[in-house]
């Protein structure tokens, strides 16, 4: 039997990185732009920490987790938890009273596989701990919206508020009165979730359900005083920073912590309206992992979707080359040249390949071709008694005779390819 990737769980051949290097590269600038420092998690933690930041009775926790039970050790279904955990045990905010952080890995799910969502899935995890200022709400909402207009992507920013545990309670109870006066109407998950997390009937994806739910009472109806204030002031900095929004009543979250603000970025390219970017506020959740009260909001990006709307909407770049210099050695004796001289140019900084057996140098050539180099750089053995070498440039298919030395055919390759960049 021939041995298989899992289901669920993918490689990233060599075709697809570079789109994927693309991406966390782009995401990378513009979280430094923002002065948000990377912070890196292993995957692997105590299984507690996800029951209790996450909650015990969210599906992640109850069916999708990973974990060894011998060991009572999960992988990481999401990076906010872990995040969190590091935050409180090396005291971060001692340093730094607010903390921007992000993190990009993988996370582990055992879900039902579909297009774009498998059980090894990679997020960009975004977080600000520290301030519970609704400048910063808006702020991270901004951020996400350059990230997806400088990637080419067409999103739309729905949001809502979660309230907090001063208002949620009476909501809760309204909502709960709502739900048992449909519970025959509604699916078997959330006649279950009805008992166990209500807020989630809101976001049930059954057409029925969102039949039923449809006229549910409001959250944004039930806010206190405080969380309208937030609430308000969240809308109006987003005005301010001119990025366009809409609300939607039924966006919860299936994880327990959040609070108060509460956005998504979806798009309807993948079919379905879907989410390609999640978050909000959570502000009890340091406290009930046993830090400081402390507030943070954040947001986790999937890349996987985001690698597919790119490839969707053909936004990948021409194709460049990817080495600067291929060497063809024509016999034994050049062929020993070129392998030296190429490892003096890769230590000077040149990306360079050749073929290591002897060919000629018509196959040669192909494989510089279809290596995508700039160059090719050709020796035989006249070139070795003259130590001149033919360079050719692949674009314009000049050929010159260069000193057979390592630091002029550096110059001669890097200063064409800096040019053309
Ligand atoms: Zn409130
Ligand atoms: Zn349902």
């Amino acid at each position: 039997m021939k041995l298989k990737a899992l289901n669920g769980f993918k490689d990233i051949l060599p075709d697809e990185t570079g789109l994927w290097c693309q991406v966390e590269s782009k995401a990378r600038g513009l979280l430094e732009r923002f002065h948000f420092s990377e912070i890196r998690l292993p995957v692997l933690e105590k299984t507690e920490l996800f029951a209790r930041s996450i909650g015990a009775t969210t599906d992640i926790v109850e069916k999708e987790m990973y974990t060894f039970v011998d060991k009572q050790v999960t992988m990481r279904p999401e990076a906010t938890a872990s995040l969190m955990r590091a935050f409180i045990q090396h005291n971060l905010q001692a340093q730094k009273p607010i903390q921007r952080l992000f993190t990009i890995g993988p996370m582990f799910r055992h879900e039902r596989p579909q297009r774009g969502r498998l059980r090894q899935f990679h997020q960009m995890d975004v977080e600000v701990l520290g301030s519970a200022n609704p400048r910063i709400d808006a702020e991270l909402m901004a951020m996400g919206a350059l990230l997806f207009s400088e990637l080419g992507i067409a999103v739309s920013l729905e949001l809502n508020s979660l309230g907090c545990p001063v208002c949620r309670p009476s909501y809760r109870k309204r909502l709960l009165e709502f739900i048992h006066s449909r519970l025959d109407n509604l699916c078997s998950d959330c006649k279950r979730r009805s008992t166990t997390n209500p807020l989630r009937v809101l976001d049930c994806k059954k057409p029925p359900c969102r039949e039923q739910v449809n006229d549910a009472p409001s959250i944004l109806e039930h806010l206190c005083a405080d969380c309208d204030e937030h609430f308000a002031r969240v809308q109006k900095h987003l005005l301010e920073l001119n990025i366009e929004f809409s609300l939607n009543k039924f966006m919860v979250r299936g994880l327990d912590y959040y609070v108060r603000t509460t956005f998504e970025f979806v798009t309807g390219e993948l079919g379905a309206q879907s989410a390609v970017c999640a978050g909000g506020r959570y502000d009890g959740l340091i406290e009930a992992l046993g830090g400081g009260k402390t507030p943070g909001i954040g947001f986790a990006l999937g890349l996987e979707r985001l690698v597919l709307l790119l490839q969707l909407g053909d936004e990948r770049p021409a194709k460049e080359n990817t080495i600067d210099l291929f060497l063809a050695g024509l016999g034994e004796a050049a062929s020993d040249y070129c392998f030296k001289l190429m490892h003096e140019l890769r230590s000077s900084g040149i990306r360079a390949d050749m073929d290591l057996d002897i060919k000629s140098l018509k196959s040669q050539m192909k494989q510089a071709d279809k290596a995508g180099a700039a160059h090719v750089l050709i020796i035989g053995e006249q070139e070795l008694e003259e130590h001149k070498a033919i360079l050719r440039d692949m674009a314009t298919k000049e050929q010159q005779r260069v000193a057979m030395d390592a630091a002029v055919i550096g110059k001669a390759v890097e200063r064409e390819s800096r040019s053309m960049a």
